[in-house]
Formats: structure tokens, C-alpha cells, sequence
């Protein structure tokens, strides 16, 4: 029940992008996604400090506010998007979250325990989604979750690189990714693109 109203609220109450960029690859997780997200965290994450990289309109960042007792950071290079997500409705109710325009290859901050992420698929520009998964493991964190684009080669150079720094990766679930018709680009209105969802924690810890 919980979890029914709760994609409701959200579906209500997190904008859309007013202004999406496409070099930059903006599209809402859908909030049924974020609150998947955001309960895995609530089950892995022993630590306090939640960064969500590439927060946008804040779609995951509200989701790990809700679900977690974590202190939860929106990091988001756009400040349209930044924008949008402190004038949700939402915002005044929320205590333990914060968002701060930033790349997410210039930190604003040093100490994370758990980083959640929807990051840049990488069809626009190749090889960002794997660049968001090294900048969050940079920060050595307990636990990640990230969701990204589908195909064979991206599970094996995504797995590959949580491998490498010692992380054990886990390919949670597929999901079919809904991409609304927000640039000239599009053909059609909505058309589905499978992603999925990844998530690593260090060698010597469980990851499910
Ligand atoms: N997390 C949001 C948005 C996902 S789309 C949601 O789940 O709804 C990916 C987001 O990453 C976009 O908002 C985009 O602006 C942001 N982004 C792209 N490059 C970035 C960078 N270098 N640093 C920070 N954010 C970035």
C-alpha cells in the first residue's frame, strides 16, 4: 500500500524536465524504478550518506528520502533541473535531503557511503553511463545502485569495471524503460528501451 501511494505522490509531485537537454540525455525514471531503487538502498546501505548522481527533477533522490532514513544528495549539472526538483511540492516536507548543482566529476563533496544512479544512457554521448559508475566508485562506497541501458556488452564492461576495483557486481533486473517523445529526434510518442538495474558492493560484503 505504502509503495502504491507513494508512486502516486511521486508521479505527482516530481517535475518533469521544462527544459530537457538532450546532449545531457534527460528522461524521468519512472517512479515505479525509483522506488525499487530506493529499497534496495534502504536493504544495503549500512552507512548514513546517499549521493544520487545525475538527480535531474529528483525522481530517486525523493524515492531514498521517503523509503530511507538516510541523508540523501541530488547531485545535477543542469541548474534548470536543480531548479525544478527544489520547487516540487514535495521539498517542504522533506528533511533529510539536499540537492547541489554539480558534475559529477568535479565532487562537491568527499564522504559518501552509497551512491544511487539513473545515469546518461550513453547513446548520445558513448561511455558516460561507465564514467558515472567510475566517478561513484571513486568515492569507495559500501554499496551502488545504478540503472543502465541494456545489451551484452554493457553488462560485461559495466560488471568488468565494479570487478576491477574490487566491487562484486549484481544484474538485478530487466526492465523495460519508458522514453517519452520530449526531443524533435523522436519518431514516435513513447517507444521502450531496456535497461537494468546494477547494483555492487564491496567484495567482502553481500550485495543481496
Ligand atoms: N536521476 C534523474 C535523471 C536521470 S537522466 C531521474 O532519475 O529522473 C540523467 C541526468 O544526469 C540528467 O539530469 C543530466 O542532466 C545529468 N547529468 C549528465 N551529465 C552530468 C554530469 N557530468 N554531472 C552531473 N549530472 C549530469
Amino acid at each position: 500500500m505504502f509503495v502504491l501511494k507513494l508512486k502516486i505522490i511521486l508521479e505527482m509531485y516530481v517535475p518533469h524536465y521544462e527544459k530537457p537537454k538532450r546532449r545531457l540525455e534527460q528522461y524521468r525514471t519512472p517512479p515505479e524504478v525509483a522506488i525499487e531503487i530506493a529499497q534496495l538502498m534502504d536493504k544495503h546501505c549500512s552507512g548514513s550518506i546517499v549521493v544520487d548522481q545525475g538527480s535531474g527533477t529528483g525522481m530517486i533522490s525523493y524515492a531514498l528520502a521517503f523509503v530511507t532514513k538516510h541523508y540523501i544528495i541530488g547531485l545535477e549539472v543542469d541548474s534548470d533541473a536543480v531548479e525544478a526538483a527544489h520547487h516540487s511540492r514535495l521539498w517542504s516536507i522533506i528533511g533529510n535531503l539536499d540537492f547541489v548543482e554539480a558534475d559529477v566529476n568535479y565532487p562537491p563533496i568527499r564522504r559518501v557511503d552509497c551512491i544511487a544512479q539513473n545515469p546518461p544512457f550513453g547513446i548520445h554521448r558513448r561511455g558516460i553511463d561507465k564514467i558515472f559508475l567510475m566517478r561513484a566508485l571513486d568515492y569507495n562506497p559500501d554499496f551502488i545502485v545504478s540503472l543502465h541501458h541494456y545489451n551484452s556488452k554493457s553488462v560485461k564492461v559495466l560488471s568488468s569495471t565494479c570487478l576491477e576495483r574490487g566491487y562484486k557486481p549484481f544484474l538485478v533486473k530487466r526492465i523495460y524503460f519508458p522514453i517519452q517523445a520530449i526531443y524533435d529526434t523522436h519518431r514516435s510518442k513513447i517507444y521502450y528501451i531496456q535497461v537494468f538495474i546494477l547494483a555492487c558492493g564491496r567484495y567482502n560484503e553481500e550485495t543481496r
